[in-house]
């Protein structure tokens, strides 16, 4: 390998390479698009768009695509190559400005939620100049925004930079009131990517994983997670050449991949970068997932990044750690002056009170099928959102909220806001691991995220709801007289007002789950129960008064998110019926023969021989078999109901109520059986196998 900074972003069109390439006019128009959002010139397009293919076709790119992302799945692309033929016959490497700016995919095969009929298919994606082009697989990527052509956004990038724009405007309104001018702000994302893998010979002989990306039948290893020694442990040599790939790989792409380790479940692993403006690190994240996939069939291994692949292991998260920066400092940074606290404290009350009036929406961001696994079924985080900040900060909370004094741990009286508050260091704000949104010293770790997630919902949520509680913020104070003490006593109210979704226990408990009821906090258990919430009053006005989504924006996002639901349902009811019948049963009808036979001629060499053992499996096997048997039948009927309900809200409830439990109900059964099962005669490899290697 070349030196890293050698190879770090070589493929991509960054800073720069536009530096490099572009005549000086051409760069600062460029640049002013990028940092200030002003409108870029065709004939500026035109050469950028020129150089760029340049630059592309010297590193042996031979096509273009709009890289972009629908409302399902993660990324979509659509390849185009650049030649353009000659009059003698020959071909020419060509791009313009226009094929730069704007494409045109055929919208008609993305989901849109019935914001544009199939036979007005035309949607197109739009270039988005903040977010920096790169070569993937000889395809120069373009990253683009995807809408319907009457204008509304058919993807997940189109409102996260409306939501960062309205967070930026409002910051800054807040800013200019302690005196501090700036341009923008922006909001700063670094993403932890949990992942499994294992042995791609043993996928390929799992229906379920390849189907569906999890286990749908699998009783637990003997052991699992209980040693605690995996996380930290000393890494695989398989998987740390993997590793290294694909931090180059990452780099090459200028991703600032970090930290890499294993996480606590056997054949657990993760992967964080440093972190980024928001909007290039969901990108990067993206490309982060495709890159760790691909990378791992080429060491013969298979990356599951599917929230639950193994029932009774740790299920994987993304931590979606957030804040707000200037190009200078960090929003969330306690800071060392008076004023700095204070604008640290009227910062902090914001999100307060924006994740505990958005508490709803932060947990439909979140919701997913596959994520219902983690949230509210007993792992980490809970259903319940709500927010750690540790004893330190919790202490000054308490005496803002309470009027009362402030006495820092050495024991000196601080007068809030006056003087200058503790730096809450991060091993003391960062010990609550259940906690689903946590402050860590100078930042929020939002934790709920599942890991197959695109963050660009919850960082959508996040920014528009504290732009929210910014722009209320600066429209009191923005006619205060004695601005310090108005802002103080904002400060105070605030805290006051939302302190109920402050908890520093234990998310897990029994206990938390009847306070939090208590407290009036949410506690939506499924995806089923998250999603209706979308089209409250209260959170339409939200994301309409931002320009984030219209009304008709969030409807077919409500109606994606449903169907998507039940298709996954759909589908797992589905694979999970072809594996009982075609490989299940007929496994257990084997061993059954097996052990029928074995019974019968033991018995006709002597009555005397015994029998129990074979007798006692048989008649195990036997029960399994019927319950299973019984269990297709009632999940095939209850799939077909759920499948046919016309109404999308009906569909979805039934799978979870009713598709569900039998679907428990069948795996439970084989499980049972697999345990009393020969090895030779079952046809999965075992959860054993596939989490520790064994061939
Ligand atoms: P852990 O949560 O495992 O203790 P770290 O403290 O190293 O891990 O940080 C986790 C992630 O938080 C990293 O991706 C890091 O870059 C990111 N991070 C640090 N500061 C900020 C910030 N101001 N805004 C957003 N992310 C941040
Ligand atoms: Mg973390």
């Amino acid at each position: 390998m070349s030196s890293v900074p050698e190879i770090f972003g070589s493929l991509v069109f960054n800073d720069e390479t536009m530096r490099n390439r572009l005549p000086k006019e051409t760069y600062k128009a460029l640049k002013k698009t990028i940092d200030n959002g002003e409108p870029l010139d065709l004939s500026v397009a035109n050469i950028v768009a020129n150089a760029m293919k340049d630059w592309a076709c010297e590193h042996g790119a031979t096509h273009y695509t709009h890289w972009f992302q629908p409302l399902t799945g993660t990324t979509s692309e659509k390849h185009d190559s650049f030649i353009n033929p000659t009059k003698d016959g020959g071909v020419i490497m060509e791009f313009s400005g226009k094929e730069l700016v704007k494409g045109e995919p055929d919208a008609s095969s993305f989901p849109s939620g019935g914001l544009r009929a199939t036979c007005e298919a035309r949607g197109y994606t739009a270039w988005d100049p903040t977010s920096y082009a790169f070569i993937k697989d000889d395809t120069l990527c373009i990253p683009t925004a995807f809408c319907a052509y009457t204008g509304e956004a058919l993807d997940k990038k189109t409102p996260l930079l409306r939501s960062m724009s309205a967070v930026s405007t409002q910051a800054c309104r807040v800013l200019k009131l302690f005196g501090i001018n700036v341009p923008r702000v922006s909001s700063t994302v670094g993403a932890e990517q949990e992942y499994f893998l294992i042995d791609k010979e043993e996928y390929k002989k799992r229906r379920d994983l390849i189907i569906t990306g999890r286990t749908l039948f699998g009783c637990p290893p003997a052991k699992g997670q209980e040693m605690e020694e995996h996380y930290f442990g000393v890494i695989r040599p398989i998987v740390s050449e993997y590793m290294k790939e694909v931090d180059e790989e990452l780099w090459k792409l200028g991703i600032l991949a970090k930290t890499k380790h294993n996480e606590v479940a056997p054949a657990q692993h993760e992967l964080a970068p440093i972190y980024s403006t928001t909007n290039s690190a969901v990108d990067g994240n993206l490309l982060t997932m495709e890159v760790m996939r691909r990378v791992a069939e080429k060491h013969g291994l298979i990356c599951l990044l599917h929230e639950k692949p193994f029932a009774g292991v740790n299920g994987s998260g993304k931590h979606n750690n957030w804040s707000i920066s200037t190009p200078t400092m960090n929003l969330l940074d306690p800071g060392t002056k008076p004023m700095e606290n204070l604008r640290f404290l009227v910062f902090l009350a914001a999100v307060i009170k924006a994740v505990d009036e958005y508490q709803d929406l932060l947990r439909v961001a979140v919701a997913s099928p596959g994520n219902d696994h983690r949230l509210g079924a007993n792992e980490a985080p809970p259903a319940i959102i709500s927010m750690f900040v540790g004893d330190e900060l919790g202490e000054v909370i308490e005496a803002l909220a309470g009027d009362s004094e402030y006495h820092d741990h050495e024991s000196q009286r601080l007068d809030l806001g006056v003087d200058v508050l503790p730096k809450f260091s991060k091993d003391n704000t960062d010990r609550n691991r259940t906690s689903p949104f946590a402050f860590t010293g100078n930042k929020f770790e939002f934790r709920a995220p599942g890991s197959s997630s695109n963050l660009a919902d919850v960082n959508t949520v996040l920014n528009t709801a504290v732009a929210k509680e910014l722009r209320d913020f600066a429209d009191v104070l923005e006619s205060a007289e004695n601005f310090e003490a108005e802002a103080m006593e904002l400060v105070k109210k605030t805290i006051k007002e939302h302190k109920r979704i402050i908890f520093n226990g234990d998310g897990y408990s029994e206990e938390w789950q009847k306070e939090a009821e208590r407290r009036g906090l949410y506690n939506l258990r499924s995806t089923v129960d998250a999603l209706p919430h979308m089209l409250s009053a209260k959170n339409i006005k939200l994301m309409n008064d931002f320009g984030v989504l219209s009304p008709a924006e969030i409807r077919a996002r409500f109606e994606v998110s449903l169907e998507n639901y039940s298709k996954t349902l759909n589908i797992e009811a589905l694979t999970m019926l072809e594996m009982a019948n075609q490989q299940i049963v007929p496994a257990i009808i084997n061993y059954e023969e097996k052990l029928a036979r074995t019974i019968s001629v033991k018995q006709q060499v002597s009555k005397a021989i015994s029998c129990s053992a074979e007798t006692h499996q048989l008649e195990t096997l036997a029960e399994c078999a019927d319950t299973i048997s019984e269990a297709i039948n009632d999940l095939r009927a209850a799939r077909k109901a759920a499948k046919n309900d016309p109404d999308p809200l009906g569909s979805a409830q039934q799978f979870h109520d009713k598709v569900i439990p039998i679907m428990d109900t069948l795996r439970a059964a084989a499980d049972h059986a697999e345990q009393v099962c020969g090895e030779d005669y079952w046809p999965l490899p075992t959860y054993t196998q596939m989490l520790w290697y064994v061939k």
